[in-house]
């Protein structure tokens, strides 16, 4: 492991909870619908987040719990399972119901599980009811895909033939592209979790390599290895770097020769490198300041300062998974201050204190430091952009370089009015 310096702090947090994952789940697996069980701010929250028009028929809603003593228990599980039926009478297209927990008490009192059991037995197949927690408590924005995705895993089926899969939610034209790569590469089958439609899952055995394409997948791969997959461990796919380190991983354990991966991923590089220029030269020397929210941090981190060059003061990360992260850690440059946990009032001290030319940090922190003259990036945008891949490294450093241009513009134009 490189020398990161590894700080630990907790406090009060500032980040989105695990329902916020139901925004681009719901869009990549249309036959799915996700029903959170939950308070008005949990319906709130999730309409905000995911913009839906009125008029719309979304594929996610909030069964709406009122305040029960443990007596009413009964009630309340027989409720929501009538809340169930009476939407999939409604709605006849829906393959796979996730029942999603929040963070309300009265919701951490009911057994989704049992809920869920009893409507599988119920159903008889015709729709697959799972469930998981998408608790602020206990989950940060991210970690919703991760619970959704482990709840599929059982439902896989087995297989004995040599396969990669892909694991983690990307745009579905990164994806394709990818698949194509390594189909060029000489990987024949490329499957991926979560699959374009939700019935369809992908087969797992003990000849599958797992490939993360996001770092915040760690309950997926633990479980997917018990089912006797093999998760390839590399840096995660942001930046040329990275992403050439994470297609080799896979090419190394398919005995795909060295020749053929420079062949085929060479002129992609050159490419890449050379649209990356623009942005070195707006990204080159500039402090950059990382809060933790998305589990991406560390990735972008290790892209930002070794491909464009920007110094690192602080890499916030909600939790460290040292397994998946040991290959990215690698590569951070030595007492790089890499800090777990957050408690919001001490990190913007420190933010104010060696004041950055950029923050990325969740929406709700953006406002306020723009307000004090410190450019922000909002890390929720990282989940919703197509950046994966050698042939996104340039959109990837546009989203960073391009707050900064606007601050120069903006600079300047003071500047001229004085
Ligand atoms: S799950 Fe918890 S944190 Fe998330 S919206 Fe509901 S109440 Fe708020």
């Amino acid at each position: 492991m490189s020398g990161a310096k590894l700080l630990k702090e907790t406090g009060p947090r500032e980040v989105f909870c695990g329902l916020t994952s139901i925004v681009w789940l719901h869009r990549r697996m249309p036959d799915a619908f996700f029903l959170i069980v939950g308070s008005r701010t949990c319906a709130h929250l999730i309409q905000s987040a995911a913009g839906v028009m009125i008029f719309a028929e979304p594929r996610f809603g909030t069964a709406i719990l009122e305040e029960k003593d443990l007596a009413g228990l009964a009630d309340a599980h027989e409720e929501l399972e009538n809340v169930v039926k009476n939407l999939l009478r409604r709605r006849p297209e829906i393959r796979t119901l996730f029942l999603v927990g929040s963070c309300p008490s009265e919701v951490i009192k009911l057994d989704l599980a049992t809920v869920a059991d009893r409507l599988n037995h119920h159903l008889q197949g015709e729709v697959r009811v799972l469930n998981y927690s998408g608790s602020g408590i206990e989950t940060t924005f991210t970690q919703g895909e991760d619970g959704a995705l482990k709840a599929l895993v059982p439902l896989m089926p087995n297989c004995d033939e040599d396969q990669l899969l892909l694991v983690g939610t990307l745009a579905n034209s990164v994806e394709d592209r990818l698949k194509t790569l390594f189909h060029r590469l000489g990987i024949p089958k490329v499957t991926s979790l979560p699959p374009r439609e939700s019935t369809k899952l992908p087969a797992v055995g003990p000849r599958t390599r797992v490939l993360l394409t996001q770092p915040y997948l760690g309950e997926t791969a633990r479980v997917l290895k018990d089912r006797g997959a093999k998760v390839l461990t590399a840096p995660f796919p942001l930046g040329v770097e990275g992403s050439r380190l994470w297609m080799e991983a896979a090419t190394k354990d398919f005995g795909i020769r060295e020749e053929t991966v420079n062949a085929t991923l060479g002129p992609l590089i050159l490419r890449a490198r050379k649209a990356l220029q623009p942005h070195i030269e707006q990204l080159q020397g500039k402090k950059l300041f990382l809060l933790p929210e998305s589990q991406l941090e560390i990735p972008l981190a290790r892209f930002l300062q070794r491909e464009c060059g920007m110094k690192l003061i602080e890499v916030g990360i909600p939790y460290l998974n040292k397994e998946l992260m040991q290959s990215e850690l690698e590569l951070l440059p030595d007492n790089t201050p890499l800090m777990e946990g957050q408690h919001v009032e001490r990190q913007l001290d420190r933010v104010r204190e060696q004041n950055p030319d950029l923050v990325v940090c969740g929406m709700g922190l953006a406002n306020p430091l723009e307000a004090e003259g410190i450019s922000t990036k909002w890390s929720i945008e990282l989940v919703f952009s197509p950046i994966h891949g050698i042939d996104q490294a340039s959109d990837l450093a546009e989203l960073f370089s391009r707050p900064l241009h606007r601050h120069d513009l903006l600079t300047n134009n003071q500047l001229a009015q004085i």
